[in-house]
């Protein structure tokens, strides 16, 4: 196992499966597999930089709190920085630096001239104003004004951010160098140079993987049973688009818990429901309550684990009976269950493939903006599903070809094509 010892990063609780431990043994049977040396193994395994910077806030009480927010800039071989910004209690620079080597892969999968990085702040968005979130995010963003930049590196929403605090780095970062930088940022507000598409892209991309894994079957998604942990960004805009191709969504959930209707759910209403109810999902009253434990189990054809990371571990991955996991969220579905899943012959489509549409429309976000020419939303969709699915039929042929399960697949695509730049580029100095 490679260690980050050489890296100033918290110790992971032994209770608790450390993420970027996690990521490393992908990495590692990726370079097996690709035959990579040691050399090339150990640099890929280490973060190119990572950046902690306090962010000091006064509340609206007036208060004065200090927070730790990181960026984590993993590799910048195939271009800029890229990676979303999260907003959530159980963000420790592990789990960032974990995320900001995903970002990497999943990048080269799918073809997209960008580096891998990811960025958070241990915060709940939900115990803070509007003002406050806007402070944090300006002065986050002030504070890491020399590591940003169009070229540089390109953050984005994640988990508990949005078009908004996009919209405020645009704005911190712009008036910093004295001139407007739309490209700075992606998944920005129409208004200031953001994409249409854009915020229905990461549940978009999901829903194409999954119509392709089904095809594959000889099926399509009319009919389809699904279950979809997570009622965010992702896991609604999933939802959306597999009951507008005649899914059944037959269980969705948020934190607090979930809803189940055998027949489907009706997804519009569910979203009205949920808009009203500060997000949450429970006591929709055309469905019965489910928890998020009882949903991972449910009787369904596909499963959609769009929440947060380890949700399908060696204690439940037996009595999962989905036949097709999508992993919307990153790294939902630990190691060991994993390989527990495959040797059931349960196809688990990998987080880098099945979650990267946001990076996807991102990307051509940054292009319609660096050309100042924006597209309809029908050419941003087709684009990206080109790239969707291209990278699908990769992913399966690289599977069949050398006979490993789509995950290993995948990272052989992704490592391999940063492994081959980065030998081109050769070591400085
Ligand atoms: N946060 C998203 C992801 O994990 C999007 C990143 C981006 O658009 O840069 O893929």
């Amino acid at each position: 196992m490679v260690s980050m010892s050489t890296l100033p990063l918290e110790s992971a609780s032994p209770a608790h499966i450390c993420p970027f431990d996690q990521a490393c043994s992908y990495l590692e049977a990726a370079a097996k597999e690709l035959k990579l040396d040691q050399g090339t193994l150990e640099i890929l395994s280490h973060p190119r930089k990572v950046v902690t910077v306090s962010i000091p806030v006064k509340l609206d009480d007036g208060e004065v709190r200090v927070l730790a927010g990181h960026r984590v800039q993993h590799s910048d071989i195939l271009g800029p920085y890229k990676g979303g910004i999260r907003y959530h209690p159980a963000v420790t620079l592990r789990e960032v630096s974990a995320l900001a080597m995903l970002m990497t892969w999943k990048c080269a999968l799918l073809g997209i001239p960008y580096g891998g990085a990811k960025g958070g702040i241990a915060i709940d968005p939900k115990r803070y104003s509007v003002g406050e979130l806007e402070r944090i995010t300006r002065r986050y963003t002030s504070e890491l004004i020399k590591d940003i930049g169009p070229s540089v590196d390109i953050p984005a929403p994640d988990m508990g951010t949005s078009a908004r605090e996009m919209a405020w780095m645009m704005d911190t970062y712009s008036v910093n160098v004295g001139h407007a930088v739309p490209g700075v940022v992606t998944g920005k507000p129409i208004s200031v140079g953001g994409s249409r598409g854009r915020e229905m892209a990461t549940g978009r991309g999901t829903m194409i993987i999954v119509r392709e894994a089904l095809a594959d079957r000889g099926k399509s998604l009319i009919g389809v049973r699904v279950a979809i942990q997570g009622f965010g960004n992702v896991g609604s805009a999933a939802a959306e688009l597999l009951y507008q191709e005649g899914a059944k969504v037959i269980a969705v959930s948020t934190g607090a818990g979930g809803v189940f209707a055998a027949d489907g759910l009706d997804i519009p209403a569910l979203k009205a429901y949920a808009a009203s109810n500060r997000k949450s999902v429970v006591g929709f009253p055309q469905g019965t309550p489910i928890s998020n434990a009882d949903l991972l189990t449910l009787p369904c054809d596909v499963l959609i684990p769009a929440a947060l990371e380890n949700q399908i571990t060696e204690a439940n991955a037996d009595q999962v009976q989905a036949q097709i996991i999508a992993e919307a969220a990153n790294g939902p579905v630990t190691l060991e269950a994993n390989l527990s899943l495959e040797a059931r012959g349960v196809t688990v489509l990998p987080d880098i493939l099945a979650n990267a549409g946001g990076v996807v429309v991102s990307y051509l976000e940054w292009v319609q903006g660096l050309s100042y020419l924006f597209w309809d939303e029908e050419r941003v969709n087709r684009e990206m599903e080109h790239l969707m699915v291209q990278a699908y039929h990769q992913v399966i042929k690289q599977s069949q070809v050398r006979q490993i399960p789509l995950r290993l697949a995948a990272y052989t695509l992704g490592v391999g094509r940063v492994a081959q730049a980065l030998s081109d580029r050769g070591l400085y100095p």
